[in-house]
C-alpha cells in the first residue's frame, strides 16, 4: 500500500464517528440489566452513596445499537423514570448503574409531550444565548437549583436501527437534553452551578419580546 493511500485511510478512520466502534454490553452490565424482576424498573442510584456517586461521575461509552439487551435496558429505564412515587422527565443510563450513552427525554416541544429515547447522543452545537431554570435530579435526593443552559442546541444521535439523525432543539426540551447528556459525561447539575458561579454572564436586554408559535394540536 502506498504511503498516500495509508494516510488517506488513517484520516478516514480518524474522521469516523465514535459510535461506529461501539461495543456490546460487558458481562457485568448484562447481569445488572437482567437482575431482579425484568418487568420492573431498575433501581435509580443515588449521589449520596459513595460507590454510586463514583458511577454517576464517570464518563459513559457508546453502545452498539444492535446490542440484544438494549431494548430491555430502555424499557427498564423508562419504567424507573415514570415511577409515580418519584417521576422524572428524563433519565440517563448511568442513573441505573450502566455507564453507556442512552437517554430518555420528555419532548415538551412535541404534541402530547411523548417520551423518546436517544442512543449515543451528543451535542454538536450550542447557542451563546443561555436560559436560567430550576433543576432537580432523580439521583440527587431533595436538591434543586438554578442552572444556566444553552437556549438552543444541535444534537446528533442514533435510533434503534443504527441510523444517525441530527436535530435542533430549543427551550425547556433543550434543558432536559443538556441535563441528560451531562450525565453521560459524568456531570451532575450541582457541578454546573459551581462552574457558573465562577463565570461572568451578561444579562440580555429584556426589551426584546420573544414568542413561540403554538404547536398544532392533533385531531
Ligand atoms: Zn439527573
Amino acid at each position: 500500500m502506498k504511503i498516500s493511500t495509508l494516510s488517506t485511510l488513517a484520516i478516514f478512520i480518524i474522521g469516523l464517528p465514535q459510535f461506529l466502534f461501539a461495543q456490546n454490553f460487558l458481562p457485568e452490565e448484562r447481569a445488572l440489566i437482567l437482575r431482579g424482576d425484568t418487568t420492573q424498573g431498575m433501581r435509580i442510584i443515588q449521589s449520596t452513596v459513595a460507590a454510586e456517586n463514583e458511577i454517576l461521575t464517570r464518563p459513559s461509552s457508546n453502545i452498539n445499537t444492535r446490542e440484544p439487551l438494549l431494548p430491555l435496558l430502555l424499557k427498564r429505564m423508562y419504567i424507573a423514570m415514570t415511577d409515580t412515587t418519584n417521576p422524572g422527565i428524563g433519565i440517563a443510563a448511568p442513573q441505573v448503574g450502566i455507564n453507556r450513552k442512552v437517554i430518555w427525554v420528555k419532548r415538551y416541544d412535541k404534541a402530547d409531550a411523548p417520551f423518546e429515547y436517544y442512543i449515543n447522543p451528543l451535542i454538536n452545537w450550542s447557542s451563546n444565548l443561555m436560559r436560567k431554570g430550576s433543576e432537580g435530579c432523580l439521583s440527587i435526593p431533595d436538591a434543586r437549583g438554578d442552572v444556566l443552559r444553552h437556549y438552543a442546541i444541535a444534537i446528533q444521535y442514533q435510533d434503534s436501527l443504527g441510523r444517525s439523525h441530527e436535530e435542533i432543539i430549543e427551550g425547556f426540551t433543550a434543558v432536559i437534553f443538556q441535563h441528560e447528556i451531562d450525565h453521560l459525561k459524568g456531570i451532575l447539575f450541582p457541578q454546573r452551578m459551581r462552574e457558573q458561579a465562577q463565570t461572568k454572564y451578561e444579562t440580555v436586554a429584556t426589551t426584546t419580546e420573544l414568542f413561540f408559535r403554538e404547536l398544532p394540536l392533533r385531531p
